[in-house]
């Protein structure tokens, strides 16, 4: 098991040069990260596919991880750049031109070769989540000259963003296909795609999966203005849903950005559907050991709104301390999270309506109001899909709560979900059987003693599809109890 004490919020972890190999993998997730992201804008199919091999061995010795795929949608992104990168001096002219590699020191190409004769003299430009403006001052058939309205450094492979133009490109374009086809071959957990605008994108990629034989969650992103109209649907079409802040700060307005997260993650705990916010949460720990006081102050926010999981960009995949922010964001969670202890348990049935079988429903916010009121130290959830721990991590109760299930699937998804431990190996039947292996592994592993109250919520099968029994137990230290 991970030495760290582990935050009950999610860490997500994007993948790169700066934490590829095994090891660096493995310290990560001993320094708190539970999903790992392989951005698919970067690097080759090869170096994913080794990539999650590594991931899965690594499961093997500390239990459950989740793989999340983000495919790079109908995003616009820079190619290949003279030695990866350009930097761009105010007022400088950079030059747009056609061709996937660009040859020039000002030139720039994309991946979306209609751009060229979509753009017009005084159009806006924005790069990199928008740290680098243009403007554009000249069109002719291949060239389109801009001058530098903002300064800053942009890499091969960064987000080109036209703010507010309506492209007509397609939800997923063929490499996404590929892509796609390529995470249900590999069996990863989440595959999320880039700049959704309507529930027909998710319910594309989710064909496409499925006619892959994958059954991988689905997260929108949501980063366009577009989607922001049909929030609702969005939500209810995907497994999952990620407030995407780099291309959403560029495609509406930067100063709105607390207040749509505020409405995004709200809208997700009322569907149920768990919840990442993501990008630039400790972005200047890509170079310092220490976050700002305000990056500090964004992570505990995005969990105080509701977020189940805060995800690192840049920060571990390119970034010069990835173990460092990992370990930073692990306890910002934990120093934020005992505010929910004193918050009332929400009301069953009061939030969340649909998501799980009405009388599951009930049951998980009862048990969790019993183990509040027994000062239990856990709580045990037996699970076939991970939708009733979903359910019961939405309800923020204190306790930690801890996942079995016989599918190997839903112990890996537990991972995306607030406060949900997977525990892997457990007997699911009969109950005191399951109930002997979680006193035996949390008395071993100092997560409980005798005496302490565990609440435990199972199903019997009386009721279809749905959990219906809630257990109280005290612990027995069966390491000297001799069972
Ligand atoms: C984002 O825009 O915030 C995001 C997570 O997407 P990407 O890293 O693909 O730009």
């Amino acid at each position: 098991m991970p030495t760290q004490p582990r935050a009950r919020t999610k860490i997500v972890a994007t993948v790169g040069p700066a934490c590829r190999s095994p090891q660096k993998l493995a310290e990560l997730v001993e320094a708190g990260v539970d999903v790992f992201r392989l951005n698919m804008a970067f690097g080759s199919r090869e170096q994913h596919r080794e990539t999650v091999g590594h991931i899965r061995d690594i499961s093997t010795r500390l239990g459950p991880l989740a793989v999340l795929v983000d495919l790079a949608g109908p995003k616009i992104r820079l190619g290949e750049l003279p030695g990866g990168q350009l930097l761009c001096h105010a007022e400088m002219i950079v030059k747009i031109v056609r061709g996937e590699t660009a040859r020039g020191h000002d030139e720039l190409v994309t991946n979306y070769a209609a751009l060229i004769d979509d753009l017009a003299v005084g159009d806006r430009v924005a790069l990199a989540d928008g740290c680098v403006t243009l403007l554009v001052e000249e069109t002719s058939a291949d060239v389109v000259t801009c001058r530098v309205t903002q300064a800053g450094q942009v890499r091969s492979g960064q987000g080109v963003n036209l703010p507010g133009a309506r492209l007509k490109l397609p939800a997923m374009a063929d490499k996404d296909h590929e892509d796609a086809q390529w995470a249900a071959e590999a069996g990863v957990d989440f595959v999320s795609l880039s700049f959704v605008r309507s529930d027909d994108d998710v319910r594309q990629l989710k064909e496409c999966l499925n006619s892959h034989g994958s059954s991988a969650h689905v997260i929108a992103k949501i980063e366009r203005h577009e989607a922001l109209s049909r929030l609702d649907e969005i939500i209810k079409a995907a497994d999952g849903v990620m407030v995407a802040r780099g291309d959403l700060g560029v495609e509406t307005d930067v100063a709105e950005i607390a207040v749509v997260q505020k409405r995004i993650v709200e809208l997700c705990s009322r569907h149920a559907k768990p919840v990442i916010v993501a990008t630039q949460m400790l972005d200047s720990m890509q170079q310092s050991l220490r976050p700002t006081r305000a990056e500090v102050a964004d992570v505990s926010n995005a969990i105080l709104d509701g977020a189940d999981a805060c995800m690192l960009s840049a920060e571990t995949a390119v970034g010069q301390h990835p173990v460092a922010a990992v370990r930073m964001m692990n306890r910002i969670a934990l120093a934020t999270e005992p505010l929910f202890r004193d918050r009332v348990p929400k009301q069953h049935g009061e939030r969340a309506a649909g998501a799980v079988h009405a009388v599951t429903q009930a049951v998980v916010g009862g048990a969790v109001q019993i183990a509040a009121e027994l000062d239990a130290k856990l709580i045990v959830v037996a699970t076939r899909s991970g939708a009733t721990a979903l359910a019961v991590g939405k309800q923020r109760g204190f306790p930690p709560v801890v996942g079995v299930s016989d599918s190997e699937t839903t112990l890996r998804r537990l991972n995306l979900y607030w406060g949900v431990t997977p525990l892997s190996g457990a007997p699911i039947e009969p109950r005191a059987e399951l109930l002997r292996f979680v006193d035996r592994w949390g008395c071993h592993d100092g997560i409980l003693a005798a005496g302490d109250r565990v609440v435990a919520i199972v199903g019997t099968g009386l009721v279809d599809e749905a959990h219906n029994v809630i257990y109280v137990h005290e612990v027995v230290d069966r390491r000297t109890a001799g069972a």
